[in-house]
């Protein structure tokens, strides 16, 4: 394994997050949306992907959330619009069920021309290069992870001094300790059950302190950890996201 690919991992196992693997995924997602917000969107080998994949629901929020590079996003959004027109629009046309008469009698056949279309829809609603590119980083990731787990003097002290793994993480990181030898992966399931139990406590304590707050009785008590419960609560059970961002709640105490 190269020391090159450890640095980031180090990096995130060093700071203050409360899952690296968030932290890590979280830089490898702004790197992307750089790149694409960035000449890359002018150039024909990302634009030959880009006019055919679109961009996910999710990336296509980040993307207009940056408010940069318009007029790279509105051509990208032209040539695939008329990609996806081409390839939707005929099928529909022929998607159409034939109304039934006394001549032409009864055909459920329509009803998976209709499926498969829908079908067809969702998969290409769901394609994304950044996603794609963002899994192959996080395979990477949790392989130099287990690498270290076994061969970096220190580093199964950082693994077992994280605050957590946030529960998506920590499905990754069980799915890469089923391919390890029993031993190695008993360390890493046990040093992962004790980190992830710590916090669980820590945060079922916090939100029930968080709405023990709202009681009157309870105004001029400190919040204690309490204020931004909710996010961290948010971000254990589904990983890090904008959307659980502690600006993101403008309207809570
Ligand atoms: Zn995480
Ligand atoms: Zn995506």
């Amino acid at each position: 394994m190269e020391r090159i690919y450890m640095i980031p991992v180090n990096d995130a196992y060093q700071s203050e997050c409360d899952c690296p693997l968030c932290e890590l995924a979280s830089k490898a997602e702004t790197n992307e949306l750089d790149y694409y917000l960035g000449p890359s969107l002018m150039e024909p080998d990302t634009r030959k992907i880009t006019n055919k994949t679109g961009f996910c629901p999710d990336h296509l929020g980040k993307l207009n959330r940056r408010e940069a590079n318009r007029l790279g996003l509105g051509l990208m959004l032209h040539t695939h619009l008329k990609d996806v027109n081409d390839d939707l629009m005929n099928v529909m046309k022929d998607s159409i069920p034939g109304k039934s008469s006394l001549f032409k009698g009864r055909s459920s056949d329509y009803k998976s021309k209709l499926t498969a279309l829908a079908d067809k829809i969702d998969k290409r609603t769901k394609e994304c290069p950044i996603c794609s590119k963002l899994n192959d980083s996080m395979g990477h990731y949790i392989e130099v992870i287990t690498y270290m787990f076994k061969h970096e003097d220190g580093f199964k002290e950082k693994f077992a001094g994280a605050k957590s793994h946030c529960l998506p993480h920590t499905a990754m990181l069980l799915r890469a300790a089923a391919k390890l030898s029993q031993n190695d992966a008993a360390d890493l399931v046990e040093a992962l059950y004790q980190n992830d139990g710590k916090y669980f406590s820590e945060l079922i304590d916090d939100v029930e302190w968080f709405t023990l707050k709202f009681d009157y009785r309870n105004n001029d008590k400190p919040w204690g950890n309490s204020k931004n419960a909710i996010q961290r609560s948010m971000r254990f059970l589904a990983s890090d996201r904008s959307d659980f961002d502690e600006k993101q709640s403008k309207g809570s105490k």
